[in-house]
C-alpha cells in the first residue's frame, strides 16, 4: 500500500484515538485531526508546485511538523530527504545538491545551532533551491495559507521514491538511500506486529526522525497500528524523556543503548514512575546484555525487544519476539522478520557458511532499498546481482535461527593474526565496577599489526580506573591477547546524531601510539 493510504485506514479506524503529542509545547493530535493537517499540508505542497518525484528536504529536531511533512510528502509522492540535524554548511550544502531538493524544511534554531543563519549562508550556492519553510515561522502558516479543499494528486504506485534516507556516517561519509512507500511502510508495520502494538500504545520516541529508528521504527510502526507518537524533546535528553513517559503513561520506549544507559544512570532515576511501560526497543548498534537485563528489571519494559538493521534495509531484518526468553533477547538480535531472508556467508567467496560460525551477514526481501541515490556504482558494491544487500557486519546464526551480531568487518581487530571482536571484549570491561560505559578499539602496533586500546568512561570522574586495574580485572579470564594494551579516560565519545560511537574517530585519535 501507499503510506497516504494506509493513514486514510488509521483516520477511518481510529478516529478519536490520539495519534500525536508533542511534549515540551503540550499540542495533541486525534488520528482525525492528524489526518486533516496531513491533508491540509499535502494539498499546500501541491498548490506551492511540488509534484510527484521533487525532493524536499527536511532539515529540523524533531517536532510534531516534522511528522506532518513525512506524511504530507507520501502523500503527493514527493520525495522526502532526510538531513541530519548535525550538520553544518558545508555538509547541508552537499546534501542539497546532491539529492536535488527544491523545497526545504528547517527548523528556526536549537540550542548552539541557528539553522536559518546557515541555510541563508548556502542558498544562494544551491540554484534548484526555490523555498524555505522554517518550523515556527509565519512562513509555515503562509505555506498553510495556500491550500485548497478539493486538490488532486498524481496518481501514486506503492514502488515509487518516497524518501532518501542518510546512513548514520558511523564509518565514513553517509550515503543516501533511496526507499520505496512499500519498503518502509511493510517494515514500519511488521516492526510493529513483532511488538504487539495496538491503538492502545503509547510510544516515547527520544531518537531522531531523521533517522529511520525514528520515522519508520517509530511512526510508521504506530500509524500502521493506531498507536501514538510521543515526542518527549526536540533532541535527545534523558529527564524529558522519562518525564514524557510518567506524564504520558507510555507503553514503549525506544533509544540506543547509550540512551538507556545515560536514563538508568540519572541520579533521580528512581524517582520516576515508568510502571506504564511494557515494551520498547533497543537498536543501533551491539546491545550489552547487562544494560538490557537493567532495562528489564528497573524499566519495566519486560517484553522490549532488540532490532537489527540498516538504513538500507527499511531498516529493520532481524527482530526479538516478545515472548523470546531473557537469553535469547539479550545474547541476540531474535529471527528474521516475515518476508525477509538473512544468510551469512564468507566475505571473500560468498559462500554460505555452517550455522554457529561467523561471516558477513546479507539479507533480501521487500526492504532492500532502491539503490543509493545517483550513485550507481556504490548501490552496486552493496547489493548483488540476486538483490541480497551485503551488510558489512560479522554474525552467527545460531542452529535455532536465532542470530549473534559480532561487529562491523571494519571494526574487527586483527592483532597478531588473531581476530579480536570488540564487543566481547565491551561486554567484559563493562563489569569492573568503576567503568561506566566502555568502547574497545584497534590501534597501529609495529609488531602486531594492531593493539586493543580499551577507552572507558568513568563512573567516578575523580577515580578512573587504571591500566594496571583493567589488565588485572581480565587476568586469568580473558585471552592474552584481548586484554587491552592501552586505556584511555574520557568524558564522552564521539557520536554519530543517531547515538552510535563514531570508533573510526577514536582510532584515529589514538593511532599515534602515545599512551
Ligand atoms: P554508515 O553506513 O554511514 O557508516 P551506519 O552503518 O551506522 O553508518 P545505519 O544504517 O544507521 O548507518 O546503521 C546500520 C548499522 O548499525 C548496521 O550495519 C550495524 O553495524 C549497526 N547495528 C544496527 N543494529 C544493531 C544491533 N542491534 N546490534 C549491533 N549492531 C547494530
Ligand atoms: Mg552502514
Amino acid at each position: 500500500d501507499t503510506i497516504g493510504a494506509d493513514l486514510d485506514r488509521a483516520v477511518a479506524t481510529w478516529p478519536e484515538r490520539e495519534a500525536l503529542v508533542d511534549v515540551p509545547s503540550g499540542r495533541r493530535w486525534t488520528y482525525a485531526e492528524f489526518g486533516a493537517a496531513v491533508g491540509e499540508l499535502a494539498s499546500a505542497l501541491h498548490a506551492s508546485g511540488v509534484a510527484k518525484g521533487d525532493r524536499v528536504g527536511i532539515w529540523a529536531v524533531n517536532c510534531p511538523e516534522w511528522v506532518l511533512v513525512q506524511y504530507a510528502t507520501a502523500r503527493i509522492g514527493a520525495i522526502m530527504v532526510n538531513i541530519n540535524p548535525a550538520y553544518r554548511t558545508h555538509e547541508v550544502e552537499y546534501v542539497l545538491k546532491q539529492a536535488g531538493v527544491s523545497l526545504l524544511f528547517a527548523s528556526l534554531s536549537h540550542k548552539t545551532s541557528d539553522y536559518r543563519a546557515m541555510v541563508e549562508q548556502v542558498r544562494g550556492r544551491v540554484p534548484e533551491l526555490r523555498e524555505v519553510v522554517y518550523f515556527g515561522d509565519p512562513g509555515w502558516e503562509a505555506l498553510l495559507g495556500r491550500a485548497t479543499a478539493d486538490a488532486v494528486y498524481e496518481e501514486l504506485s506503492c514502488d515509487d521514491p518516497i524518501n532518501i534516507q542518510y546512513t548514520s556516517g558511523t564509518t565514513g561519509f553517509p550515503k543516501g538511500a533511496t526507499l520505496s512507500h512499500h519498503n518502509i511502510l511493510n517494515n514500519g508495520y511488521f516492526v510493529g506486529e513483532s511488538i504487539a502494538y495496538t491503538e492502545r500504545d503509547r510510544i516515547c520516541i527520544p531518537v531522531p526522525f531523521y533517522h529511520c529508528f525514528g520515522m519508520v521504527m517509530g511512526n510508521l510502526a504506530a500509524t500502521s497500528h493506531g498507536a501514538c507518537m510521543v515526542i518527549p524533546a526536540p533532541s535527545f535528553d534523558p529527564k524529558a524523556t522519562l518525564e514524557a513517559v510518567q506524564q504520558e503513561r507510555c507503553t514503549s520506549l525506544y533509544g540506543v543503548p547509550t540512551m538507556f544507559i545515560a536514563e538508568l544512570n540519572l541520579p533521580d532515576f528512581a524517582s520516576y514512575d515508568l510502571s506504564s511501560l511494557r515494551t520498547g526497543i533497543m537498536a543501533g548498534s551491539p546491545c550489552l546484555v547487562e544494560v538490557m537485563k537493567r532495562v528489564v528489571a528497573e524499566m519495566h519494559m519486560a517484553e522490549v525487544s532488540i532490532c537489527y538493521g540498516m538504513t538500507e534495509t527499511s531498516p529493520v531484518s532481524l527482530q526479538t519476539r516478545r515472548d523470546d526468553d531473557l537469553e535469547h533477547r539479550t545474547g541476540t538480535v531474535g529471527r528474521v522478520l516475515p518476508h525477509i531472508e538473512v544468510k551469512v556467508v564468507d566475505p571473500a567467496t560468498g559462500v554460505t557458511r555452517p550455522r554457529g560460525t561467523a561471516g558477513e551477514l546479507c539479507t533480501r526481501g521487500y526492504g532492500v532499498m532502491l539503490g543509493y541515490w545517483n550513485e550507481p556504482e556504490k548501490t552496486a558494491e552493496a547489493v548483488d546481482a540476486g538483490r541480497w544487500m551485503h551488510t558489512g557486519d560479522l554474525a552467527v546464526m545460531r542452529e535455532d535461527g536465532y542470530v549473534e551480531i559480532v561487529g562491523r568487518i571494519k571494526d574487527m581487530i586483527i592483532r597478531g593474526g588473531e581476530n579480536i571482536y570488540p564487543r566481547e571484549i565491551e561486554e567484559f570491561l563493562y563489569g569492573l565496577p568503576k567503568i561506566q560505559d566502555v568502547q574497545v578499539v584497534g590501534v597501529p602496533h609495529e609488531r602486531y599489526g594492531e593493539e586493543v586500546l580499551a577507552c572507558v568512561i568513568a563512573r567516578d570522574p575523580a577515580d578512573p580506573p587504571t591500566l594496571e586495574e583493567v589488565r588485572a580485572f581480565c587476568e586469568g579470564r580473558l585471552a592474552h591477547y584481548k586484554v587491552p594494551s592501552r586505556v584511555r579516560i574520557l568524558d564522552s565519545f564521539p557520536m554519530t546524531v543517531s547515538g552510535k560511537v563514531r570508533k573510526v574517530e577514536l582510532r584515529e585519535r589514538f593511532a599515534d601510539g602515545q599512551r
